[in-house]
């Protein structure tokens, strides 16, 4: 009975649902951040670059249609991130929300991710865009050197794929009045509280 009870667990009044997705471009912090709040917050950290670099790592299936892409810093098919992440927001652990992070890049992935949504009969909370000058985005790529992803032409693609495919996405959420900018280029700390304020402060608003 207690088991069956908790298979599917109902938010309470006191317990708002987070879900949140983190926008920005490579190098702006937003992994560390999501990861860092998700433990605050009592929700998970859905990284869909952690999920396909561990898909990559185990030589599944899936690792060996993507790890050739990922390499090159392109983007992997909208249809098969699409398959990644209907599975992961299917899981029980994101009953209370989730923060993304990666996910949506495209516009055909914001539509997907609207219908998931939908398809719960809920909705995104916030779309938190942390913003950092190209100059620090380069310089802390250099000092990060995790390996061949990191490359300095990877690099370079990887921030030209997010101004074209990605940086559009700012103005469409922005458009739904769900974008809150937080300024990354600050101690992490400090980025952090700004992420927690501008999520309380909509919680606030919706009369949570
Ligand atoms: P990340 O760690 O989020 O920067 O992701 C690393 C790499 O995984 C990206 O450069 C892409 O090749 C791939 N990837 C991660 N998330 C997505 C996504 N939502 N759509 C397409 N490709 C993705």
């Amino acid at each position: 009975m207690a088991a069956e009870a908790d298979a599917r667990r109902v938010p309470g009044p006191s317990a708002p649902s987070r879900r949140v997705v983190f926008l920005g471009p490579p190098g702006s912090g937003k992994g560390t951040q999501a990861a860092a709040l998700a433990r605050e917050l009592g929700v998970p950290a859905i990284s869909t670059g952690d999920m396909l670099r561990e898909a990559v790592a185990n030589g599944s299936e899936l690792g060996r249609r993507v790890r050739r892409i990922m390499e090159s810093g392109e983007l992997v098919g909208d249809e098969l991130m699409a398959e990644v992440v209907t599975e992961r927001l299917a899981q029980p652990d994101t009953g209370r929300g989730f923060l993304l992070d990666g996910y949506p890049r495209t516009a055909s992935q914001a539509e997907t991710l609207l219908a998931i949504l939908e398809g719960e009969d809920s909705t995104l909370d916030h779309v938190v865009f942390i913003t950092v000058p190209e100059e620090e985005l380069v310089r802390r790529a250099i000092q990060r050197q995790r390996g061949a992803d990191d490359k300095e032409e990877v690099v370079r693609e990887r921030l030209r794929v997010y101004r074209e495919k990605t940086e559009p996405l700012v103005d469409y959420y922005r458009g739904k009045g769900l974008l809150r900018q937080v300024d990354g280029n600050r101690p992490v700390d400090d980025v952090r509280q700004s992420i927690l304020d501008a999520i309380e402060a909509d919680a606030t608003e919706a009369g949570e």
